[in-house]
């Protein structure tokens, strides 16, 4: 597979690889177990430009390529997924869309901070009534000109970013009730989907970059989840709040357009988490089957592992092929969206495949929490969830097939 891959991509992956193994591998089971956000690795990820991977170096950024994202999330992702997952959600569904679609001003002002680590980012389209029909979202944002100057800061919160109104200023007042915010207890800077036209149907969603901080806005309860604990998954609520309108992203009704766009991008994240779960997946389950024995011989001399062995090693150098031909794709600024959705459905599956084999070769020890294997398989599970489901992927690929 390194056939694909440049130097540079090589000591990428070798200077990720050493940080994970380092930083991350000691905490993994921790982090998971106590559902703890450690922050004294993110900073350090921070450092490294693992949260600006792709964004300019002039704001703040690592100015890296996609596939060097790939091989950055994939690494990660081996060591604990809940990093993996927000490394990739602040990279291509935060940072992204303000690159791709915001104008100068905003890119200066949100970028630099999200790029260097100083703030975390997240989206928030997913609502109650609203998860694979993105179009069906609630929320509002409604426009009026301000009629006095106005801070809309929090008095009590010494964090809270002031946001200033002179008279005439337009702003918005949103109402929102987001579900499911990846990084949404930790994040300082969220990517909102409204409707700025309730009657315009999929027309008249707008994205709405709102900080923690305003008034109204309220970070909800941390879901209790079945993997990726280490990541604060949690609601949000936007309650009358009321936001600058220069923080539109590109033009109202555009929400639909710019959503797509960061999914197909977030794609290749989650597809290269999925193959980072998958290969941690293969190389314990490798690891044991050497050291395991049963009937006299350790269990890698039994054909049925062999098997196993050999079929998880195939999946997952075909998802991590795939993985690499999106990103490349997109490099090369050719189109992606297919490919992306294609090497998410592969790689996502096949994290379920890979672990859940790896817990069989396991036996009875797969099942109990002494051994990574079972914590691969809860966090491979979600992969075929989020950022579109197995079952939209479908659509999409065979959307793209007969058209
Ligand atoms: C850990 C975690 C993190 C998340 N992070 C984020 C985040 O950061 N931001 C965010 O906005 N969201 C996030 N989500 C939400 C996630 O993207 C949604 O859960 C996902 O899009 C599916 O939506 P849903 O859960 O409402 O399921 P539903 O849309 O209700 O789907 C239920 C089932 O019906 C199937 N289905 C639905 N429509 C069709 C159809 N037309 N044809 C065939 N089958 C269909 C689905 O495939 C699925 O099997 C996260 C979720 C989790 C669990």
């Amino acid at each position: 597979m390194d056939i694909f891959l440049t130097e540079k991509h090589k000591i990428v992956r070798h200077s990720v690889r050493d940080f994970a193994q380092k930083e991350i591998v000691p905490i993994a089971k921790e982090i998971d177990e106590e559902q703890r956000f450690p922050w004294e690795v993110v900073d350090k990820m921070a450092a490294l430009g693992y949260l600006g991977i792709q964004a300019p170096k002039e704001l703040g950024g690592a100015g890296m390529d996609t596939v060097s994202y790939t091989i950055i999330i994939e690494e990660i992702s081996k060591a604990s997924a809940s990093l993996g997952l927000c490394a990739s959600v602040h990279n291509s569904v935060a940072i992204y869309p303000i690159l791709a679609f915001g104008n100068k001003s905003q890119k200066e002002r949100f970028v630099p901070d999200l790029a260097t680590g100083k703030k975390i980012g997240a989206f928030c389209l997913t609502e109650p009534n609203a998860g694979s029909d993105a179009s069906a979202i609630e929320a509002t944002a409604i426009k009026y000109e301000n009629t006095q100057s106005f801070n809309n800061s929090h008095q009590n919160d010494s964090n809270s970013d002031k946001q200033d109104f002179d008279k005439h200023d337009e702003y918005y007042i949103v109402n929102a009730n987001k579900v499911f915010v990846t990084n949404g207890g930790v994040a300082e800077t969220f990517l909102i989907f409204v409707r700025t036209n309730p009657s315009a149907g999929p027309k008249g969603i707008s994205v709405i970059i709102a900080e923690k901080g305003s008034a109204g806005f309220i970070v909800g309860e941390r879901e209790n989840l079945s993997g990726m604990r280490a990541n604060p998954v949690s609601s949000i609520r936007l309650s009358d709040c009321k936001i600058h309108a220069s923080n539109l992203l590109a033009k109202e009704g555009q929400g639909l357009k710019i959503g797509l766009a960061a999914l197909d991008t977030g794609r290749i994240g989650i597809a290269a988490q999925a193959v980072g779960i998958a290969q941690g997946s293969l190389e314990e389950g490798i690891k044991y089957a050497k050291e395991r024995i049963q009937f006299n011989v350790p269990i890698s001399k039994h054909q049925s592992i062999q098997n196993m062995i050999a079929d998880m090693g195939t999946q997952v150098e075909s998802a991590r092929l795939m993985v690499y031909r999106a990103a490349l794709l997109k490099d090369m600024g050719k189109p992606f969206s297919k490919e992306a959705a294609m090497a998410k459905l592969m790689a996502s599956e096949t994290a379920s495949r890979v672990a859940d084999m790896a817990v069989q070769i396991h036996g009875g020890y797969g099942y109990s929490k002494s051994y990574p294997v079972e914590r691969y398989y809860r966090d491979a599970r979600i992969t075929r969830i989020y950022e579109g489901t197995s079952e939209v992927h479908r659509m999409v690929i065979a959307r793209s097939l007969l058209s």
